[in-house]
């Protein structure tokens, strides 16, 4: 059980500006529990809402504004990629974190560029020659193997019948 005078140290140092992980690491109790306390005693949310100003640029992303929310959803902003010029809705959070940086055609053309260029690096490298080269002397291999095999059995053949022949 949590006592009214921990409740009472806790919300002091959210009060005093503590961020609610903080306030629970000083006083070894749940930054949600502290959260949970401080909305019920009417304190205003210890983080500041995230906001940008319409043409800020992040990334590749210029914002234009807020986008419409229909519901309790995460806030998103309307954001022009600078890539492709295509309006698109970003997270506020990802906007902030820099988790995105530009819209998901790009980043996956750009993913596919990466790609081929580390294929071309690879393809010109000696290692992947020396692999080719032992792929090809591995096939050179099974082909002389597959004709002494054909001949062996055609000469078996051609001696069976020349037998039956001489014994006819
Ligand atoms: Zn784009």
């Amino acid at each position: 059980m949590r006592t009214a005078k921990q409740r009472k140290e806790a919300l002091d140092l959210v009060r005093a500006g503590m961020s609610y992980a903080e306030a629970g690491r000083r006083t070894g109790i749940a930054g949600n529990t502290i959260r949970f306390w401080s909305v019920q005693a009417g304190l205003p949310p210890s983080r500041k809402p995230i906001t940008f100003e319409p043409g800020q640029i992040i990334g590749n992303w210029q914002v234009i504004g807020e986008a419409k929310r229909n519901g309790p959803q995460k806030k998103r902003w309307v954001c022009k990629c600078l890539l492709c010029q295509e309006n698109k809705l970003v997270l506020g959070e990802s906007l902030k974190y820099g988790w995105s940086t530009k819209c998901a055609n790009c980043s996956r053309r750009e993913t596919g560029v990466k790609a081929r260029e580390k294929w071309k690096r690879y393809c010109r490298s000696p290692e992947w020659h020396e692999k080719r080269k032992a792929v090809h002397e591995k096939q050179r291999q099974n082909g002389i193997a597959f004709w002494a095999k054909l001949k062996a059995e055609r000469a078996a053949k051609a001696a069976a019948e020349a037998g039956e022949a001489r014994t006819v």
